[in-house]
């Protein structure tokens, strides 16, 4: 390794893995007290929280969204000069007084690291589970709610999360059915009530699932009483679909730390009171960690704890080793060593205040000139999408409006992302890219504006017949974007790979024909649809696997 100096810029005092409200709130302390920080989340700034319409139990923050709420704690890191990017860590090293954080697409030094990974959703078991998620079995309100409109709904859990969202959920369904496998709800009253005292709501106790059936799509569900053992299935009317919501609890994402630090029986970080793990120098904070209250506030506290401690730790490994990291100009985005490819430009951040300078930085790194080529219709969306690439081509001279005949398009309205000869790169956008999905249509146009070297490379520039993958989104799902950017990313670097985006809101017909329930939704070469989260990778093999049958 070369020699390493404080004018390294990848050396950092602290490296927080995991953008949740805990990462989130420990950059703030850090940032401010002058250490240099780095944030790396690999989905979506803000974590589990994004997830949920409302909170109202964060302290002095009467309502509001999760997605709001860590916005701001991000944009207060931002103002003290914490970094942050957009990456997954792959592993770490924690050998020595200098740390490594190896993300997919760099190397990063450190002093100590904060890992605040949180949780994922359990998955019960159940038979049918598997084969029906993503056609009826769900994991988030948020993002597939919408997708049971009408329709009856059954919530699987008795915690904080199944009464909250419970609620939630009411707004679409005909009526949720929440199944508690306890004698009652298992989080506080006040939350439980208010799914209780919901008209729309039927709350059954010692109840545990069974199976859920359907062909294309659920259509049953059987559960079981656990004081009678007595089974009950509930058959969708004909031609109708259910929907069952799993909120059982959730899974530490210890990954990363698995074989290095000491976990509890349950999977849980083992740390002391201020937070450190079994391993000097990191530290860990938020849901991955053994408590009993897994919430916002206590996250938060655990960032604030963990940070202090760091800055004690960062301090004596500069006076031990000479070494003190610069800080940045100004906080915000980082580019990783490897990693031009993502802009690490979150859409919350471009319509905060300085959403102009934000695009301005974009523009300036797309190293061709583009036009977005416009299908529209006379209505409402169209307008507000012309609206949108107006807006866009007027702030540079690198973006150029083009309006093509609508007979051309199916699925209106819709922006092709051309090069400046006319042809097409293979990007389109249908509906309007809002929400989750204006980081990533910017992403795209970045992605085609340049000559980025993908790490899968070779392997994408492989596939020697026509591919044609199709991303269903909806712009409140914040898995979505991952998937949107990769399969973006492979068509902007291979002519036969194309990429449409859909805002599946907009397009029933299309929900319809691929019997869409939840988002994202992958459709390559009019194949069997493929649902849930995607890493590049797993993207690609799909891609390999649909030129494969293509060739055959
Ligand atoms: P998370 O929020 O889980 O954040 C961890 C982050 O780390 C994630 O963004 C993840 O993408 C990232 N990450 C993981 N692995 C890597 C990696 N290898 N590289 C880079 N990044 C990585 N709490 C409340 O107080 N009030 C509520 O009303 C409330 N409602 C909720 C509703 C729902 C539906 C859910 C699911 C949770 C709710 N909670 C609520 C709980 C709250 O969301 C969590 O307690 C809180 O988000 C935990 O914060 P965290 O920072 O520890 O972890």
């Amino acid at each position: 390794m070369p020699a390493i100096t404080n004018k390294n810029e990848n050396l950092y005092d602290v490296i927080i893995i995991g953008g949740g409200p805990a990462g989130l709130t420990a950059a703030i302390y850090l940032a401010r007290a002058a250490y240099r920080v780095l944030v790396i989340e690999k989905e979506s700034f803000g974590g589990q929280i994004t997830i949920t319409e409302e909170i109202v139990n964060y302290p002095g923050v009467i309502r509001c969204s999760g997605e709001e709420l860590t916005a701001r704690m991000k944009q207060q890191g931002e103002n003290f000069g914490a970094e942050y990017l957009l990456d997954e860590v792959l592993n770490i090293d924690t050998q020595g007084d200098i740390k490594t954080v190896r993300t997919s697409t760099g190397e990063f030094l450190c002093f100590g690291i904060l890992i605040a990974t949180g949780a994922h959703p359990r998955v019960l078991g159940f038979e049918g589970e598997e084969q029906f998620k993503g056609r009826g079995v769900a994991y988030c309100a948020t993002c597939d709610g919408e997708f049971f409109k009408g329709r009856e709904v059954f919530v699987v859990g008795g915690g904080y999360a199944a009464a909250q969202e419970s609620v939630f959920l009411t707004k679409y369904a005909r009526q949720v059915t929440i199944l508690i496998r306890e004698e009652d709800f298992t989080c506080a009253k006040a939350v439980a009530d208010k799914a209780r005292s919901n008209e729309k709501i039927r709350v059954l106790t010692q109840v545990v699932v069974e199976r859920v059936e359907g062909d294309e799509a659920l259509t049953s569900i059987t559960y079981r009483n656990l004081r009678t053992n007595e089974t009950v299935t509930y058959h969708a009317p004909i031609g109708e679909r259910i929907g069952v919501f799993v909120f059982a609890g959730y899974e530490p994402a210890t990954k990363l730390v698995r074989d290095i630090v000491e976990l509890s029986e349950q999977g849980y970080v083992v740390t002391d009171r201020n937070q450190q793990t079994t391993i000097d120098g990191l530290y860990a904070a938020g849901d991955i960690c053994v408590k009993s209250l897994r919430q916002v506030v206590t996250a938060v506290g655990d960032g604030a704890l963990a940070a202090t401690e760091l800055e004690r730790y960062a301090s004596k490994m500069q006076q031990k080793t000479g070494l003190i990291p610069e800080k940045a100009d100004a906080g915000h985005a980082v580019q990783s060593p490897a990693q031009t490819q993502k802009t690490s430009v979150e859409a919350s951040e471009l319509f905060a205040a300085d959403i102009d300078a934000k695009l301005r930085e974009i523009f300036e790194k797309m190293e061709h000139p583009m036009i977005l080529e416009l299908f529209l219709e006379e209505n409402v969306l169209s307008r507000e999408l012309n609206d949108y690439m107006t807006h866009l081509a007027h702030m540079t001279d690198k973006l150029e409006l083009k309006y093509n005949a609508v007979h051309e398009m199916e699925e209106l309205p819709c922006v092709r992302i051309c090069r400046k000869d006319g042809i097409w790169t293979g990007l389109a956008f249908h509906g309007v890219p809002g929400g989750h999905e204006f980081s990533s249509f910017l992403m795209g146009l970045y992605h085609a504006a340049s000559n980025q070297v993908l790490p899968e490379q070779e392997r994408i520039m492989r596939i020697s017949v026509p591919v044609h993958i199709r991303v269903m989104v909806t712009l409140s799902c914040n898995m979505c974007p991952d998937v949107v950017v990769a399969a973006q990313q492979m068509a902007a670097a291979n002519a036969n790979i194309t990429a449409d985006i859909y805002d599946i809101a907009q397009y029933p017909a299309l929900q319809e024909k691929y019997r869409i329930m939840s988002v994202p939704c992958i459709v390559i070469n009019d194949g069997t649809p493929h649902f849930g989260r995607k890493d590049s990778g797993e993207l690609l093999a799909l891609v390999e696997a649909a030129a494969a049958e293509s060739v055959v």
